[in-house]
Order: C-alpha cells, then structure tokens, then sequence
C-alpha cells in the first residue's frame, strides 16, 4: 500500500483540518488536501505532455514509476500535498532540508538520482545552480508557494519552472475538460530517500520503504503520545523539519492521520512571537528537539504565558537529561503528559514512546513501540541484562532497507539477526524502559575511562547561565583526550560575563566538578555564538572539532 492510500483511506478524518499555515492561519481539511493532491497529480502529468524536451538533454519533468523527486523545501501547507501526489505517480521523495547549500544539493541529488524538484522560492536560486550541475533542467523545477498564488518572474518563466499552483490548476482544467480522466494509482515500494545524520562523513541517502512510515505512524497510533489524548480540533506544534525524518513521520503523517491539524512553521520566528502563535492558535501538541525544551524552560518570556491547555510534547532526536524534562512539564498543567521517544532516520521515525496509560518517567526515553524488537549489547556482540549499558540493536517493520548504493553500509549497518546496530548506548530497566546513555559514534577517552560528552552536555544545558552547549574531546599528550565545551550563554550569562567572564568560566567548571567524577571535569570552555546542530537538533561533532583544531592553530 501507497502512503497515498493510506493519508486517504475511507477512515481518515478527511472532513477535519490537516494543516494549518501558522503566518496566515489559513486552514486546509483532509478532502481539501486530497483535492489539491489529486489535481498536482494529474497536473505534473500534463505538464509532462506540454513540455518540450530540452534539445541538450534528454531529461524532462519525469514523474513516472520509480523516478526520484526532490523536495527541498522548510515547513509547508503544500509539504504533503507534493509528497502524495509523487507517491501517487509512484514516485520516490528525497527529503531534503531548505537550509542546504549548492554543494548539499548536489550531493543529494546526485546520489539520489533526483530529476524532478520541488523547491520553495527561498531555496530556487541555490536548486538552480545545483540542478544546473547535476544535469536537471530548469523546466523540472516546480515552486511551492504555500498555496499563495505567486507570480514567478519572466526570468524564471522564461526558463520553464513552474509553480504547484500552475500545476494544480492544469490538473483542475484537464479534469473538468475531461471529468472521466483519472491519474492511475501507482505504487513504487520506496517512499522516501532519506539522510543519515552524517555526522562522520558525507550523508548517506536511506531507503524508507511505505511500509515503514504505515507501520510507525499505526504503531504511534496504538501506543504513543500524543494519540489517546486527542479532541476535535487539536493542533500539533510544526516547527520540527518536515524534511527530517521525526517531523516526516509525526508532522506530516501522524499527525493528520489521527485528527490533529499541524500548524506548519516555515521558519522559527522570535520566542516570543513564537509562544504567543502557540497561546493564540491553541496549540496542544508539542513535538521538539531538546535545545527547543530548555529554551521553554529558560526563556524569560514564558512565564508571562498561560500554557496550561498543552496537552502533550513528544521529544526526540537528541538527549535531554530528566531534570530538565521535569522542569519543561511543569509549564503547562497537571494534564500535559510530557514524554521522549528514541528515534533514528534509517528507523523510519520512533522506536520507543510512552504507551497510553504508562507511568511517565523522566529521563526515560519511553518503551519500545509494539511489533518492536530490541537487545543490548557490548563490543563481542553478548546480550547484556537490564541495566547494563550497551548498544542498542533494533528491530521491528519501521526499519529501513539499506542505504542507496552502499551495500557496504548497509551490511555494517545489521547484524546477522536483521537487528540494526544503533550506534547508541542505551540500558532497559526490568520493567521495559530504555535510556541512551551515550553515542558510541561520538565518545572521549580520558585516561582510558569513557567519557559521555552527552552527559557533560546535558549537565552544563541544566545551568542557568547556559542556553546551549557541545563537548567534544581535545587530545592531550598525558591522558588521551580531555573534555573541553563550547557554550553558548543564557542572557542572564552574558551580562555576567561582560563584567566578569573568568568567573563565568569557573562557575561553570565548578558545577561539573561538583556534579561529576573528576575525569570528566572540563579543561576549557569557548564562548561561542552557536553550537553547529542538524536541523533535528543533533549537534555536528565534526564541526567541533573543526572549530577545536582552528582555535589550537589560531594561539
Ligand atoms: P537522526 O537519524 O538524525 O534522527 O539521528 C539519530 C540519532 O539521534 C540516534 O542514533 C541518537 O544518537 C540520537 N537520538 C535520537 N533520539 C534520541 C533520544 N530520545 N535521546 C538521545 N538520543 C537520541
């Protein structure tokens, strides 16, 4: 079955809202979207017949069966819409992220073997140049507009890209020419070309088939937040890239699946015009990566909202430590059910949640979702008891089916159970509930004893004076490598520091120390304006390095 099939199935809550533009509040129901998917459908079908083929390239506007369309593009009301009608055409989507440079671009539409792309015009100039080097013609180009009627300029028209809107009414004006005409349902196993963090080379392009996504979202939908806590007229919190895979999952799928209406954020506007859309659309439901959940807690303005309406938050793709997960609950009411969930792109979304009814426990990233399998291992590959920490292996029918073209990859990527080596460190208690403790792929060895920057991490991420924060090891001759930290200050931090910033710094230090065994005490903290994340919210140890290595050549 097509995720076309099944966003439209007869027992989808066609008649409710499904998207929401935050900007505008304009609202699209499930009947409207299915409409507008349905017409882009026959439209890119139309244009296919209307579009000469380019006398340098044999390539034109392809959508047919096992054709690869790239969608890059932030939070849109039209994400879906573009999604399904690809799907309907029985193409594969390659999600890609908005914020991607020209080299990104080319990376993934080469290795995804992209020949159609969906862009927003924020991205058309950066998709242009990269099309133009992968070979793509300009009239393969399709503009999303948010479903705003946008007049492209004779410069772009006079190369042939298209809008959506050109194309959904193209598809409206041969339907009603010619009411009989239907666009076949095709069906390609592949929904999605994924990306793999890639935080230790170049991202490698995941193959997520349909069943994986139906199988999440119907495991979501039978034991997770936020289902089982849904009214009429609920909304889900869309500032999560629907390009990653966590948003794709539940912003785009789950979501609308189960009666929620997603209110989509194209970008994320200031914090405080950020909770009062919240506080004034009503917004419910939270779905979040961690540097978003401390800023809750710790931003000055929030205490001046009243969020006890929320309902639930579901946090994911980075480690938060329980403490402050506790202290992010307490700003809504005694009814907003708070909870993480244990998530990986080449895991189709989740593998653990908190099942209905289940106590909550901090720190915790849930328990695994039904048809799931998981064990824990050490290096040999021995089955660890409850808790003992080790990598956690996953199994279950949200898995992927390898990465595109890297049958290496995939190879290394399971073990020969089928079980999906995670590359995290995690432990389950006795009674089911599972904890990642640390990334295997991102460790500091001090003197020859383990060390979890992300532990260090969600420490200094519990101060005050910090709103955010990466560790990474630096190499020292006498023990290996020594913990350093990049931090970027809370305001109240930077006002500290413009009078005092060596104090800053100690009372930092003094906090680990006092927190923490003394091998994992920092040797250095640098001030910095950013920590260097993915989209999802996970921080790009490489590029801490990076910046290590130039501050080292810079003294
Ligand atoms: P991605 O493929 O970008 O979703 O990244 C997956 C990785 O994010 C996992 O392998 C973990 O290292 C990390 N991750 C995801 N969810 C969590 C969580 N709830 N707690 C800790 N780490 C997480």
């Amino acid at each position: 079955m097509s995720l076309y099939n099944f966003m439209f199935a007869d027992s989808s809550p066609m008649d409710q809202p499904w998207f929401i533009d935050s900007a505008t509040g304009r609202t699209f129901t499930g009947t409207e979207i299915k409409a507008r998917t349905d017409a882009l459908a026959q439209g890119l079908l139309g244009h296919l017949r209307i579009t000469p083929t380019s006398s340098t390239s044999s390539v034109h506007l392809d959508c047919g069966i096992r054709d690869v369309v790239g969608v890059v593009c932030p939070n849109s009301v039209d994400f879906g819409t573009v999604v399904w009608a690809c799907h309907k055409l029985g193409s594969t989507v390659a999600t890609i992220s908005g914020g991607s440079t020209v080299d990104e671009l080319k990376h993934q539409f080469l290795l995804s073997g992209t020949r159609t792309v969906f862009t927003h015009f924020d991205s058309l100039e950066r998709v242009i140049r990269a099309a133009e080097e992968c070979h793509i013609p300009p009239s393969c180009i399709v503009v999303i507009s948010d479903m705003v009627d946008l007049q492209l300029s004779e410069e772009f028209q006079a190369l042939g890209i298209v809008t959506v809107e050109a194309l959904v009414r193209l598809g409206e004006a041969e339907k009603s020419l010619n009411p009989s005409t239907t666009v076949e349902n095709h069906t390609s196993p592949i929904a999605f070309l994924a990306w793999s963090s890639g935080t230790t080379g170049m991202p490698k392009a995941v193959i997520v088939p349909h069943s994986a996504i139906i199988a999440n979202v119907t495991q979501m939908k039978g034991a997770s937040v936020p289902s089982g806590r849904v009214s009429t007229g609920d909304r889900a919190l869309g500032v999560v890239p629907f390009s990653h895979m966590f948003g794709l999952l539940t912003l785009v799928h789950l979501c609308p699946h189960i009666g929620i209406a997603t209110v989509a954020f194209k970008s994320m506007p200031s914090f405080n015009v950020f909770l009062e859309t919240i506080v004034r659309l009503r917004i419910g439901h939270l779905f979040l990566a961690p540097p978003l959940v401390s800023a809750f807690v710790k931003h000055a303005a929030t205490p001046n909202y009243d969020l006890t309406f929320l309902r639930s938050a579901l946090i994911a793709a980075a480690p938060l430590d329980g403490a402050m997960e506790s202290a992010f609950q307490k700003i809504g009411g005694p009814e907003f059910l708070v909870t993480q969930g244990f998530g990986m792109t080449e895991c189709g979304g989740l593998i653990t949640g908190l099942p209905c009814g289940t106590p909550w426990r901090p720190g915790s990233v849930g328990r695994l979702l039904s048809s799931t399998e998981a064990k824990i291992v050490d290096e040999r590959g021995t089955l660890l008891g409850p808790g003992h920490p080790g990598q956690l292996c996953v199994r279950g029918p949200q898995l992927f089916l390898g990465y595109l073209g890297n049958a290496q990859a995939t190879k290394d990527a399971f073990d020969a159970d089928g079980f999906l080596l995670t590359g995290d460190i995690g432990d389950m208690t006795a009674d089911g509930y599972f904890h990642i403790v640390d990334r295997l792929k991102y460790m500091i060895k001090n003197k020859g004893y383990q060390i979890s920057p992300a532990e260090i991490e969600a420490h200094l991420l519990s101060l005050e004076l910090v709103d955010d924060a990466g560790v990474v090891g630096r190499p020292d001759t006498r023990c290996g490598e020594v913990p350093v930290a990049f931090i970027v200050l809370s305001s109240l931090g930077r006002t500290r520091a413009i009078h005092e910033l060596d104090s800053v710094k100690d009372a930092i230090k003094r906090s680990v120390q006092e927190a923490k065994s003394d091998y994992k005490w920092l040797h250095d903290i640098y001030f910095v304006h950013s920590i260097p994340r993915l989209p999802s919210g996970k921080i790009i140890a490489k590029c801490l390095k990076e910046m290590l290595a130039g501050i080292k050549t810079s003294r």
